[in-house]
């Protein structure tokens, strides 16, 4: 993780090994793990480990490694069988977004309908 970061971000800490997560997936510069509050029979959020706030951030500061989270999250669909019937890989960005967690991550969500994407 970004030096510094470490103590204030849940996800670094995740990173970091110092919170315990569900990890379906690891990469040199990735990390997958299951939501601790599922929304869907499926649902994985897969990160950077490098601390980026949100996905605007990470894209343009690192595209590369935004596409890293990209094909690691297409892993992640394939080995839990979604590639069939689909899935949704959303990003949540700032307070508009609704997103609470500020190290950037992908919801994969799958393994039932999903029905409309606002509810
Ligand atoms: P956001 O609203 O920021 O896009 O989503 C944050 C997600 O992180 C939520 O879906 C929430 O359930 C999940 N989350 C929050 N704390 C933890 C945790 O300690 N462990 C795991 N695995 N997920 C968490
Ligand atoms: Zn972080």
């Amino acid at each position: 993780y970004t030096a510094g970061m470490g103590t204030d971000c849940l996800f670094c800490r995740i990173v970091a090994g110092e919170i315990p997560a569900t990890m379906v997936r690891e990469t040199p510069t990735t990390l997958a793990f299951r939501d601790i509050n599922p929304k869907a029979p499926v649902h994985v959020l897969v990160i950077p480990k490098e601390h980026y706030a949100d996905v605007a951030t990470l894209a343009q500061g690192d595209p590369a490694l935004a596409g890293e989270v990209l094909a690691t999250a297409a892993a992640v669909a394939e080995d839990e069988g979604l590639l069939g019937d689909g899935f949704r890989l959303m990003f949540n960005t700032g307070t508009y977004g609704g997103q609470e967690v500020f190290h950037a991550h992908a919801h994969l969500l799958g393994g039932a309908p999903l029905g409309p994407m606002l509810a």
